[in-house]
């Protein structure tokens, strides 16, 4: 951990456009909330994609010594949760249960670690009806037929996250409604006779998307906190919406200090979703490679930057990081030879390992730029690599080597260590396969003096072999 006052990060704030430098409003403490999943399918890769940069993010926070406090909210009612259960003959809330256990499970294989707490909305309604009744005291909200609903006319700026005038608004995820006062105007709370519903003070019902996050949030962060991330998708009608409720409800602005949104995960130029139907799902694609590959895969674009996904990219990811793996298992083997303390190489193999961390340490604090923090991680490999050759190492700097992967892996998310020792297992079943294959050739030519010497040489590693 490096002391707070030697480092400025600077964080692309989706409301201001531009780069600001991060102040958060008490002290140390950052108060991040990331919009959470919608629970009625198992999660994709594009999922994995906002969640593992939003992991990064945190995770650089905290190695900079903040105290983070990331909440991600469950969206465990909605549309398409009641549609499926209706599908598939199940309870909604038992779906969302099922799907939330898996994206839980999805997010622990990622090694996606670092959220507080995550806050079903089926579990704030209480705070939820109470949003809404400040709104509806303080006029912003109105009561029909249908339910209520947010008057957008109320909220001159409505519309300042994605630079929209109220009258160029196209509405989607809002179902139409003609007991609404304007059509942008959105529910906040939607009468329904048909379970699953809730009492309010405006009947049987279900809260709208967007109140459930503020509800949350304003639960556990107040009206007021410093990071609110998501992908680009959400900014509009989500996040405006969120801002709308919030800023009226309280009277306080801004709500959030930084807005940060994720690209899209593409496939062929086009955004990864369900409805698309060009989704691998993160079970699927863990069957295939380890979390590591597709976490590389990720942190090889910057996290605003669309992605695009392909096999041929991925297998480059997995290239890529066997570099570093190798690198880390050098730097271990030599520290396990007789080699000097102190050496009169150290100054410098020492600047070569400070330029390369500060510049390290420098990308991620320009918007978390992850791309060239891992450029300048392979730089400094391929440097070291070559003056190993040359000169001389001691004990001193292969520790000071091993120190800066240590922070990298903490900062980014990896365990070198596991994995090549993983790779070591990975690499010993490979030998053994080859020399069963050598072994059953030699058998088809009858050459059993032979066979018999391979089998008993493995016997004594204890590595069995039965004909059958
Ligand atoms: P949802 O469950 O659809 O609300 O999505 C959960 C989170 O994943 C949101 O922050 C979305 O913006 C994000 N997300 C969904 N699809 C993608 C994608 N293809 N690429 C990146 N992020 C995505």
């Amino acid at each position: 951990m490096v002391s707070t006052c030697d480092f400025m990060i600077k964080i692309y704030n989706t409301l201001s456009r531009s780069k600001e430098t991060l102040k958060p409003l008490k002290g140390n403490r950052v108060k991040l909330f990331v919009c959470g999943p919608t629970v009625y399918d198992n999660s994709h890769i594009g999922h994995a994609r906002t969640y593992i940069s939003f992991d990064v993010i945190a995770r650089y926070l905290k190695y900079h010594g903040y105290s983070v406090f990331y909440l991600q909210n469950i969206t465990d009612i909605d549309d398409k949760i009641i549609k499926r259960a209706k599908n598939t003959g199940t309870d909604p809330l038992n779906l969302a249960r099922e799907f939330e256990a898996e994206y839980l499970k999805d997010m622990k294989a990622l090694g996606v670690e670092n959220v507080n707490l995550y806050a079903r909305a089926t579990e704030h309604i209480k705070e939820i009806i109470a949003q809404i009744e400040t709104l509806l005291d303080k006029g912003f909200v109105y009561e029909t037929e249908s339910g209520v609903y947010f008057d957008i006319s109320k909220c001159p700026d409505f519309g300042k996250l994605s630079n929209r005038k109220i009258h160029d608004l196209n509405v989607h995820r809002i179902t139409p409604n003609t007991d609404k006062r304007n059509p942008e105007d959105f529910a906040l709370w939607k009468k329904k006779d048909e379970e699953p519903f809730w009492d309010s003070p405006w009947g049987l019902g279900r809260p709208g998307w967007h109140i459930e996050d503020t509800a949350i949030t304003e639960e556990y962060f107040g009206s007021q906190y410093d990071i609110h991330g998501g992908g680009l998708d959400l900014i509009f009608p989500h996040h405006e919406a969120e801002i709308a409720q919030m800023e009226s409800s309280s009277g306080l602005k801004p709500m959030v200090r930084y807005w940060m949104h994720t690209g899209f995960l593409n496939v062929k130029g086009e955004k990864m979703s369900k409805s698309l139907g060009n989704f691998i799902t993160i079970k699927e694609l863990l069957k295939e490679y380890p979390a590591e590959v597709f976490r590389f895969f990720v942190l090889s674009t910057h996290y605003r930057s669309p992605i695009d996904f392909s096999q041929e990219i991925l297998k480059q990811s997995q290239n890529s990081l066997k570099r570093i793996y190798k690198f880390y298992e050098t730097i271990n083997e030599l520290l396990n030879e007789d080699i000097p303390k102190n050496g009169e190489n150290d100054s410098l193999y020492g600047e070569l390992l400070e330029d390369a961390r500060s510049k390290f340490l420098e990308a991620m604090d320009n918007d978390f730029n992850t791309p060239d923090a891992l450029s300048i991680l392979f730089d400094f490999v391929r440097e070291t690599n070559r003056m190993l050759k040359e000169k001389e190492i001691s004990e001193e700097s292969l520790n000071n080597i091993m120190s800066f992967l240590k922070e990298v892996e903490k900062i980014l998310g990896f365990n070198f260590t596991a994995r090549s020792k993983k790779s070591h297992e990975h690499l010993e079943g490979e030998l053994i396969d080859i020399l069963i294959d050598v072994r059953a050739k030699l058998r088809e030519r009858k050459n059993w003096e032979l066979s018999d010497e391979i089998r008993s040489r493995l016997r004594d590693l204890d590595i069995n072999l039965e004909d059958k």
